[in-house]
């Protein structure tokens, strides 16, 4: 299948890694909107958070473990943001269930 985040996953597309498991994988954002910016994937291909399902949430709950681990590990003690792109309107351009982990600057509210 053609999609990037397999192939980062795979390790076929090279990524700067910040965390990995046997089920997740977290890198920095080529394109980063904060100080801080990584995204965090799960190596299973979901297409969007419009296909969970009671099958496949599980790894929703690993990866927000994953997520505080990095803040621990990154020192993210004054906040931080995750945020997730779903669809054309949400902002999604990559087919690939991943959260965006932001911080490093106040991030302001509501986001644009
Ligand atoms: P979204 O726009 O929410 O689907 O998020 C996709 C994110 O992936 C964007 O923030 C991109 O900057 C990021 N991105 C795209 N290609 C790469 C890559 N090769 N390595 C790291 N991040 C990437
Ligand atoms: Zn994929």
């Amino acid at each position: 299948m053609d999609c990037l985040f397999c192939s980062i996953a795979r390790g076929e597309i090279p990524s700067t890694k910040v965390y990995e498991d046997d089920r997740v994988l977290a890198f920095r954002d080529i394109d980063p909107k904060a100080p801080f910016h990584a995204v965090v994937i799960p190596k299973e291909h979901i297409p969007s958070a419009a296909a969970i399902t009671p099958e496949n949430s599980a790894i929703v709950g690993h990866i927000y473990e994953v997520i505080a681990e990095i803040a621990r590990q990154e020192k993210l003690d004054k906040g931080f943001r995750v945020v997730t792109n779903c669809g054309e309107e949400g902002g999604q351009t990559v087919g690939h269930l991943h959260f965006h982990l932001l911080a490093g600057r106040n991030l302001g509210w509501p986001p644009g």
